[in-house]
Parts: C-alpha cells; sequence; structure tokens
C-alpha cells in the first residue's frame, strides 16, 4: 500500500490515521541502510533480463545485457561453450533463458 501522494509536487499523507502505518514503512525502510538509488539498482539487477544474442556466421554468442560478458556460445549442434547461468558471474544480472 501507498501512504503518500503528491499534491502541488510535494509528498503528502491527507488521512492522518495512515501516519503510524507509514511511519513504520518508513522505519523498515530505513532499516535496509540502503538509498533509494540503490534499492533500484537491486531492483534492475534483480529483474530478469533475456541475453542478448549475437549471430555469427557459424555461431550465435549469447551475452549479458547489462556487462557484454560473454556467457555461451552456440553453433548448429547446440552450445558449446559457456553455462545458461542464472545470474551473470560478472555483474549479477538475473537472466531469463528460453527453453
Ligand atoms: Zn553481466
Amino acid at each position: 500500500m501507498r501512504y503518500t501522494e503528491y499534491h502541488a509536487g510535494k509528498a503528502v499523507i491527507k488521512d492522518r490515521k495512515l501516519l503510524p502505518g507509514a511511519m513504520e514503512k518508513l522505519a523498515a525502510y530505513e532499516n535496509t541502510g540502503l538509498t533509494p538509488g540503490q534499492i533500484m539498482e537491486l531492483k534492475e539487477r534483480d529483474t530478469e533480463k533475456a541475453p542478448e544474442i549475437h549471430k555469427n556466421k557459424r555461431s550465435s554468442v549469447y551475452t549479458c545485457p547489462s556487462c557484454n560478458l560473454v556467457l555461451i556460445n552456440k553453433d548448429e549442434n547446440g552450445w558449446f561453450c559457456g553455462q545458461h547461468y542464472k545470474f551473470c558471474p560478472d555483474c549479477g544480472q538475473r537472466l531469463k533463458w528460453e527453453d
């Protein structure tokens, strides 16, 4: 549930009965020790992204969509180098592989 709304560009809580709940939520946020920017970065990294596919004449190279690390090389016989990592081993991006 969202407690705040924006009024004339400022975040406000219109219903004062919601204040105790809002304070609990703020405390839980402060307990994380993280900034909103850090939380958004973690959220982005934990959101599944499909690897990028670079097709060459004889093979396809699958790379991390966030840091471009080569994850898998694949040719007509199947993949021959790399692994279907759930997370990029370099930057930690959550990956989504097609079945
Ligand atoms: Zn990566």
